[in-house]
């Protein structure tokens, strides 16, 4: 069992249902080597519905689900599993709204063959570099990721014949949709002739996507929605160090070293502790300041808009004073004191490793406070790694 714990960074244990191996879904073994060593190993929910279905049939499929859920490796197998490396044709296509998912996407797939025949795959996407991507179109490509508009725009050009597609996939279908590409998707889906299977992927149902789905996808569509909370809390990389209580302060210090300008969050349970800490850091000259529920909202404004301009480098904060903090590019969350419960540990480092980023996850603890540790790995299915002291 340890095995499954260990890379997996689902943040709430599938209840209710047995763990499965890839290789039980039907993934291939050089496919299963490549996700190995991205430490994917135990599928998640959606991956156990999607992948079976998918592999073994042609089938429509239209999944609600957020992201964090996995869906990438859910559709992006199945799909890799239908290319016929051999044929050099464009066999795949992916839609998606934006630039950074496309490359994502591509970059994923990439990964996930590393031990397989070559399976080529191209992003292109809305921006300047359009004469570098129909270049880029004339190698072999097996499978195409693009936003919407800029298909259309290469596919009037000639730069790209998709008469062999046979799998397409809308990957957040919502947002599409909301950045205006409703028309262009109409037109994609409508001059695809060869397409076997449609495969439709969002965190919401808006009437829009009802439409798409009505105009475009089988009425026997198979359809799935995930449960919310089986998010996979995105690259959060947990770790903990023992120390003794009064060496505490010392071990962050040298972790805030060891992060140099990077932005983060640390942890107290009481207003008391957030303080005391806050002044400590303060006097060894680290911008930071507290944040709890005994400032006043123009005093905790205040200190958001410092951590927010980046004026200070750290917040200290306690449990629920950190709802609802919603900043990017935090590179660290250091629990300075372990939470009380499963689910503020997930309020916490949730903080981090936001919009796909790496983060850390650290917990500074005594010896007494491994059974709490343990018991959090085992609630949230994740596991933990020991450091023995910051680099
Ligand atoms: P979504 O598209 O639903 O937002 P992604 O496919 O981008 O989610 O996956 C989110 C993160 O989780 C990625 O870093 C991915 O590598 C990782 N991941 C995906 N599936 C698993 C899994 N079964 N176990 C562990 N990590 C996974
Ligand atoms: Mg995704």
């Amino acid at each position: 069992m340890s095995q499954i714990s260990f890379g997996d960074f689902m943040t709430l244990p599938i209840k209710n249902q047995t763990l499965k191996t890839f290789a039980e879904l039907g993934i291939r073994a050089d496919l299963i080597k490549g996700l190995t060593e991205l430490k994917i190993i135990t599928p998640s929910e959606i991956q156990c519905e999607v992948i079976p279905k998918l592999l073994n049939a042609k089938i429509d499929l239209v999944g609600q689900a957020q992201t964090g859920t996995g869906k990438t490796a859910a559709y992006g197998l199945p799909l890799l599993e239908r290319i016929n490396p051999k044929e050099e044709v464009v066999q795949g296509l992916i839609l998606c709204p934006t630039r950074e998912l496309g490359q994502q996407v591509a970059k994923q797939l990439f990964k996930f063959t590393k031990y397989t025949d070559k399976i080529f795959t191209e992003a292109v996407y809305g921006g300047p570099q359009i004469d570098r991507q129909i270049s880029a179109l004339k190698r072999p490509t097996h499978i195409v990721v693009a936003t919407p508009g800029r298909l259309i725009d290469l596919v009037s050009r000639e730069a790209v014949d998709l008469s062999h597609v046979k799998t397409v996939i809308l990957d957040e279908a919502d947002e599409m949709l909301s950045m205006g590409f409703k028309e262009d998707l109409n037109k994609i889906l409508g001059f695809l002739p060869d397409v076997e299977c449609k495969w439709l992927f969002s965190a919401t149902m808006p009437q829009g996507i009802k439409e798409i789905v009505n105009q475009h996808m089988s009425p026997n569509a198979y359809r799935i929605e995930v449960n919310p909370k089986n998010v996979m809390n995105q690259g959060i990389e947990h770790q903990y160090l023992i120390c003794e209580e009064e060496d505490k302060l010392h071990v962050l210090m040298q972790f805030l070293k060891s992060e140099k300008k990077n932005r983060g969050m640390v942890f107290c349970k009481t207003k008391a502790a957030t303080d005391k800490l806050a002044k400590q850091l303060i006097a060894k000259n680290v911008a930071t300041d507290a944040i709890h529920g005994d400032l006043k909202q123009k005093e905790r404004d205040k200190v958001m808009r410092a951590f927010k301009k980046g004026t200070l480098q750290l917040l200290v904060a306690t449990d629920l004073a950190a709802r609802g903090i919603d900043i990017e590019a935090l590179s660290y969350v250091v629990h300075y004191q372990l939470p009380d419960n499963e689910e503020y540990y997930t309020h916490r480092s949730g903080r981090t490793a936001r919009a796909g980023k790496e983060g850390i996850s650290l917990c500074l603890i005594t010896s007494s406070d491994m059974k709490q540790l343990r018991y959090f790995e085992k609630a949230l299915n994740i596991g933990f790694n020991q450091i023995r002291q910051v680099r």
